[in-house]
């Protein structure tokens, strides 16, 4: 049930891998064909994910993670024009890209944050009003991590591209489970990562448009075009290219039967725990993301029972876990305290089944029933 944490390793994807930890372990950059041989199989990965975007092969460049991708497309861009850049995100942003703005702006570099309504759907007149040129980077999600609410990143990235700016998106939770057509939406820059799509954690990617000039983060040889330098992490790069092929294969089972178990799961849950509610904009969302509050009760002590039952569930991004505080994503809704306390996220895959959504439901009610007779917050 938390599957927006990380997903499982696809058995196609790892058996791909292996023989590059065994017999083809050469470096791709030598010039002796035992390790310029292991090249052929990146660029095989490279037009894997271009075809999963519909990019050009030449416009994607391997990362160690979807945070490296988000921190290269900011600061890479921030300090190809230093001195003069500007940078709007939204309120709702993973860490990834909500702290490296926030670090940015610590630079003097000035940051404006895009507020979102009680339903998560992003304030567009705002952004409508900023001013901006070729020089102000628009970084802005294309699926909520935390509720699954997608942005209508078309019609943001047009509405830029008119204005001037530059748009980036971090579409880490998006890329796998909905179609992302990089020929329809005019986007510049786009991260993604391999272990939110059944690839391992550890390998991500970024898409940067032809044209696009950013700095490296990451100084050395020429791998990747000189964009992210070090030898290549051949055997999870090859990984993430085939999950990038099943992915394309499996988008219309996310879309019917994974959409199906999560609507399933998610009437249940309102139906059977009393006071509970739906965070986030029903229609646009990612098909496999139910975020639940449970008035009254903390969102950790769920988490807690949950885990005895042996259920894996979250209250919010994996990054931020350990923080008492509600999540940043549910109090930009407006969402009032006691609802932000006790919310749950519970996020779905390929893998799951419907007896997990069975065991959810029925063991749900209950945990919920016990904590509420706990919570000094109802009264009898
Ligand atoms: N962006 C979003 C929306 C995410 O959900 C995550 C991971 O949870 C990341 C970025 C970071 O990706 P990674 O764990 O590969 O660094």
């Amino acid at each position: 049930m938390d599957n927006n944490a990380t997903t499982r390793v696809a058995p196609e994807v790892l058996e791909v891998m292996l023989p590059f930890f065994k017999d083809k372990y050469g470096n791709p950059s030598s010039i002796h064909s035992f390790g310029g041989s292991v090249k052929k199989h990146i660029n095989t990965a490279r037009e894997q994910v271009a075809s999963l975007l519909n990019a050009k092969p030449s416009e994607i460049f391997f990362t160690s993670c979807g945070s490296e991708s988000d921190n290269l497309a900011i600061q890479g861009f921030c300090r190809e024009h230093a001195g003069n850049t500007k940078l709007i995100t939204s309120a709702v942003e993973h860490p990834a890209v909500r702290e490296c703005c926030r670090s940015m702006a610590g630079n003097n570099i000035p940051l404006h944050e895009i507020g979102v309504d009680n339903e998560g759907l992003l304030d567009k007149e705002m952004l409508g009003k900023i001013s901006m040129d070729n020089h102000t980077l628009v970084t802005i999600m294309w699926a909520n991590n935390e509720t699954g609410v997608l942005f209508p990143l078309q019609e943001i990235a047009e509405m830029v591209k008119k204005r001037g700016g530059i748009v980036h998106t971090d579409a880490v939770q998006a890329v796998g489970k909905i179609p992302v057509n990089l020929q329809d939406v005019p986007l510049d820059m786009l991260s993604l990562s391999g272990h939110k799509l059944h690839a391992p954690k550890g390998v991500g990617a970024i898409f940067i448009r032809e044209g696009i000039n950013i700095a490296p983060l990451v100084y050395g040889g020429h791998q990747e075009h000189g964009i992210r330098a070090g030898t290549e992490n051949v055997p999870y790069i090859v990984g993430l290219g085939k999950a990038c092929e099943l992915a394309a294969e499996h988008m219309e089972e996310e879309n019917t039967r994974v959409r199906a178990m999560r609507d399933r799961l998610e009437k249940g849950l309102l139906e059977s725990c009393k006071d509970a509610k739906l965070n986030g904009y029903p229609e646009q969302r990612l098909p496999n993301t139910t975020n639940i509050s449970f008035e009254f009760i903390e969102g950790e002590s769920i988490l807690l029972l949950l885990n005895e039952h042996n259920i894996a569930a979250s209250s919010g991004s994996a990054c931020t876990t350990g923080s008492l505080e509600p999540s940043h994503v549910i109090t930009a809704m407006g969402v009032p305290d006691t609802l932000a306390h006790s919310s749950i996220r519970f996020s779905l895959s390929i893998y799951s089944t419907e007896k997990e959504v069975d065991i959810v439901l029925r063991d749900m009610p209950d945990i919920v029933d016990y904590l509420r007779r706990l919570s000094p917050f109802v009264k009898e």
